[in-house]
């Protein structure tokens, strides 16, 4: 009943707002069972998300689906209805530029409805299953990938790609790609999907795969949210190691850095015990707390002073190499560490080791997060610039952006680390460089407000559309990652020749441009003109 009444009232909040002449016994058709709040909590949440670089866009409503059906309901009711409105998931709204966010429609927040008070039916989201045997788990899409690790540890279980961070939702990170150092070997999330289930932009629920409805399969990964609302994602898993050996080595010279990094992403195919599982690696241009919050590796407990590596306080680049493994197996680890050690070329002096269980180092960043957090510093503006670089331009963008253009000052850490493209498959919507081997170069800066120029978020915007340009000018070809862009040109190009494809299953599956508004890659259709 309480429900009921949330739901009327979004409604007519919805007809308000919109100024629409929208029968309301047609909305009041919808059968949606979950809740539909337009409390004013919830809607200032869904307005905002990790970046804090773009003003509030509350939506009108937010709905807590408890199931599948949930969202269908509410997509058909807008693709059906004479005026209609917008429908944009939400994971856990750690994007940077309003992607998960609309206007003039309603949010649906995929994570965290389980512990949704209002859930006055006490509906919820499934849990993760878990199949051992077929060694594969089926997750509802607003899963946060840290419940799915312990869900599957307690089989003996893990996925094999992730993300650095785990408190992003499977169908956040499906919708992009999912990179982190295990990409090189297991390719992106995105390659390690066996099954979906969609709600597409015309409100029909579909299972996807391989097999069974193969475009759409593939058009939802990395799709970035326009063909479908991800509910459930079947993900690959492998036994999970028990510990992990993580290293870091420093050089100062770009290029025997990359060479190195290039030479043990060429392992993939080897056996596990010829090469490492994790392969990253930054930039290190000044130390601090923001500068590498990533990092609770070089301090306190270290006692070596970067500074002391590099007299000249150059650029250096740190490789972070990781090699799991099983407590039955510890006694070979040092000897498989030491033989690939040997085959590199850092600065000597510079290996820094530490030894933790797996789950500690795969979550190692909200360590960082708690940090943050105590110190005001994790709820700030966060002008990323996330790009894809071909491998045969890494040099001239190591030489006009890290050694030229951030002029010493980067506020915040600078990953970089190559992956294979092989290992991508050319059929998701996932866009990437056209060689075989390209880079991450993630620049994962934070905007302060303290009164130094170059950490303001205008410095650091002008930054970003810097180094764009440059590269546009130098003719290195990136891709942007996480990507965002506001006019439809520039959507073109990102997509180069997957573009036409693109267009036509967005026709099929979205044709009134519901889904993921806040993309700003289709304008939702003018209502009226509709039918
Ligand atoms: P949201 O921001 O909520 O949504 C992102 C987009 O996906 C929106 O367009 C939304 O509409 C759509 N979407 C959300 N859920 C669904 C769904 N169920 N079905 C269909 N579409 C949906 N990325 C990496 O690849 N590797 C990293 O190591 C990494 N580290 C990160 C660390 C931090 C601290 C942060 C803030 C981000 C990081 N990211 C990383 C980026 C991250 O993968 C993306 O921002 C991702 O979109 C966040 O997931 P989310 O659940 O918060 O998505």
């Amino acid at each position: 009943m309480a429900t009921k009444l949330l739901l009327t009232f979004a409604i007519c909040r919805l007809i308000v707002t919109v100024g629409l002449t929208l029968d309301p016994t047609e909305l009041l058709l919808l059968g949606v069972d979950a809740q539909l709040s337009v409390d004013p909590t919830d809607v200032k949440a869904a307005s905002l998300d990790f970046g804090l670089l773009i003003g509030a866009q509350p939506p009108l409503a937010v709905m807590h689906p408890a199931s599948s059906q949930d969202v269908a309901q509410l997509v058909k009711a807008a693709y059906g209805s004479n005026f209609g409105f917008t429908v944009s998931a939400r994971g856990h709204g750690h994007s940077i530029n309003g992607q998960a966010q609309t206007a003039n429609g309603v949010v649906v927040q995929m994570s965290g409805s389980k512990g949704v008070s209002g859930m006055a039916s006490g509906r919820k989201p499934p849990h993760p299953r878990v199949w051992p045997q077929e060694r594969f788990v089926d997750v509802w899409g607003g899963e946060l990938w840290i419940d799915v690790l312990r869900s599957t540890l307690q089989h003996g279980l893990a996925p094999k790609s992730w993300t650095d961070y785990l408190y992003l939702s499977v169908g956040g990170t499906l919708s992009n790609a999912g990179i982190s150092g295990q990409a090189f070997n297991h390719g992106p999330q995105i390659s390690n999907v066996h099954e979906l289930d969609v709600v597409t932009g015309k409100g029909e629920l579909l299972t996807c795969s391989e097999e069974q409805n193969s475009e759409m399969f593939h058009a939802v990964l990395g799709g970035l949210g326009q063909f479908g609302i991800i509910t459930r994602a079947r993900i690959s898993l492998e036994p999970a190691p028990q510990r992990v050996r993580w290293i870091r080595v420093l050089y100062s010279h770009f290029s025997i850095f990359t060479s190195d990094q290039e030479y043990l992403i060429s392992l993939h195919e080897q056996p596990a015990s010829q090469k490492f599982d994790y392969v990253e690696g930054f930039v290190i241009v000044d130390e601090g707390l923001i500068n590498n919050w990533r990092s609770s590796f070089f301090s306190p407990h270290n006692p070596v002073k970067i500074s002391s590596l590099d007299p000249n306080g150059g650029v250096l680049y740190c490789l972070e190499i990781a090699k799991n493994y099983h407590e039955s197996t510890a006694s070979t680890v040092d000897q498989e560490v030491e033989s690939l050690l040997k085959k590199l070329n850092f600065i000597p002096a510079s290996v820094f080791t530490t030894d933790l269980p797996y789950v500690d180092f795969l979550d190692r960043v909200h360590k960082a997060e708690l940090k943050l957090r105590s110190k005001g510093l994790w709820e700030v503006p966060h002008p990323w610039l996330n790009l894809f670089v071909p491998k045969s331009k890494i040099a001239d963008f190591d030489k006009g952006v890290f050694k030229g253009i951030l002029g010493n000052k980067t506020s915040g850490p600078i990953l970089i680390y190559p992956v294979n493209k092989n290992k991508w498959d050319h059929r998701s919507s996932a866009v990437t460089p056209d060689e075989d081997v390209f880079y991450l170069v993630a620049l994962l800066r934070s905007a302060l407000d303290n009164g130094e120029e170059t950490h303001s978020l205008e410095y650091l915007t002008n930054q970003n559309r810097q180094i764009l340009r440059f590269c546009d000018e130098a003719g290195i070809t990136v891709k942007q990652y996480l990507p965002h862009y506001t006019t439809h040109q520039e959507w073109v190009d990102h997509f180069g020749n997957k573009w036409d494809r693109f267009y036509r299953l967005k026709m099929e599956f979205d044709p009134r441009h519901i889904l993921a508004s806040g993309q700003q890659i289709f304008t939702p259709t003018n209502m009226a003109s509709w039918r």
